[in-house]
């Protein structure tokens, strides 16, 4: 496995046209963007190839036009908040607005390099597509990760290959089975597991309890058993919760143990686990994070989550936390800048970490300059 080339793997970009493919997915309300945090986070890597010569073209896509151009979708806000923040950078119109981007078309492809270069990758959130901007240009052009993406990829194979032990990942959100592969590639590095979240009933079905009208897997009852039993025969522990926040049959906020009566359902992790999972996450050197412990966007049932987040920004551990839901709700929090990182691709970040590879970095490795 070749390594993949960085910035400086370009050589001279003075006077180059520079493909630099951003992730400028941002959200928009009534043509507005409500939050340009992407736009800013590109601008190291634009920064870094303008600073040295380099005229720099960046292309992204927005929303889901499904490969026809749709107003709705239209770059032109990104263009304009771009303009201000990087005056001179060039933005092409929304990749999927062509059902080349996803087609992987290798018109398209041509298409998106005539006049360029050289390419850089900086779209983290979009390499785990072998869509045709991610894996198209570095086919022919000296290529780059951009620093946003090295970053990322440094820090995620980091967890997957040379963790600080005690290595612990906390794992929730609302389905086992979106996340086996995940999880069973984490059993391999890891010394434990925490579950919460609405996985975590799957898991105490697996165990015989009684869980009430609780979210859960049926067909995953026996992934989890073994999964509980392998960890056992391995070692390792996998921590469930002890206590449970929810609602009874009538609908009441209740607290209960980890049985739950008939028609109660389990919406949070309870305060007793809550402090179980801290201590194990102030007791780790390394911490990977994904999925809420409850359903968060609930204030009667955040309490679970904000706990975890709150020992995520104590303890000294090397703190990673990815998935679209978590970072929301560290942000929620205002944690996210308590972490050593939040990634920015939800499912890229779980395939890097399951597979250790991704379409878009084996592209990249197979540059004519890598
Ligand atoms: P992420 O985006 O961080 O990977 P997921 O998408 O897997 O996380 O899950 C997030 C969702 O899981 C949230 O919307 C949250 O409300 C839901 N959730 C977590 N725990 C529960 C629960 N006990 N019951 C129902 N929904 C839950
Ligand atoms: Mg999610």
């Amino acid at each position: 496995m070749s390594r993949i080339p960085t910035l400086a793997d370009l050589g001279d970009v003075r006077g180059k046209r520079v493909l630099v493919r951003t992730d400028f997915n941002v959200p928009m309300e009534n043509g507005e963007i409500t939050d340009d945090f992407r736009i800013r986070a590109a601008l190291p890597t634009i920064n870094w190839l303008t600073e040295r010569g380099a005229q720099v073209v960046t292309c992204s896509h927005l929303g889901r036009p499904k490969g026809q151009p749709n107003p709705k979708y239209s770059m032109d806000p990104v263009r304009a908040r771009l303009g201000e923040l990087a005056p001179g950078v060039e933005l092409l119109e929304n990749l999927r607005f062509d059902p080349g981007e996803e087609g992987n078309d290798p018109a398209f492809v041509a298409k998106l390099i005539e006049g360029i270069d050289m390419y850089v990758d900086d779209a983290f959130g979009a390499c785990h597509r072998a869509h045709a901007s991610i894996v198209g240009p570095p086919l022919t052009l000296p290529s780059a990760m951009g620093l946003l993406l090295q970053k990322e990829v440094e820090v995620l194979l980091g967890l997957r290959n040379d963790p600080k032990h005690p290595f612990v990942a906390v794992l929730g959100g609302s389905k086992i089975s979106d996340k086996l592969g995940v999880v069973e590639a984490l059993l391999r590095v890891v010394d434990s597991l925490v579950v919460g979240g609405a996985m975590c009933f799957t898991f105490l079905a697996a165990l015989g309890n009684p869980i009430g009208d609780s979210l859960f897997e049926p067909d995953q009852v026996d992934t989890c058993k073994r999964l509980l039993e392998q960890s056992k025969a391995s070692g390792k522990t996998i921590h469930l919760p002890e206590d449970i926040v929810g609602v009874d049959a009538q609908g009441n906020f209740a607290t209960f143990g980890t049985r739950l009566p008939e028609g109660a359902k389990g919406f949070d992790i309870g305060p007793g686990t809550a402090a179980a999972f801290s201590d194990v996450i102030m007791d780790a050197r390394t911490v990977f994070w994904n999925g809420p412990m409850g359903m968060f966007e609930d204030p009667r049932f955040e309490a679970g989550t904000r706990t975890v987040a709150q020992a995520m920004a104590d303890t000294k551990a090397f703190t990673v936390v990815g998935g679209g839901d978590s970072a929301a709700a560290l942000a929620q929090f205002r944690l996210d800048d308590e972490v050593s990182h939040v990634s920015t691709g939800g499912g890229a970040s779980l395939e890097l970490l399951e597979l250790g590879d991704l379409p878009g970095l084996d592209a990249l490795r197979k540059a004519p300059n890598a």
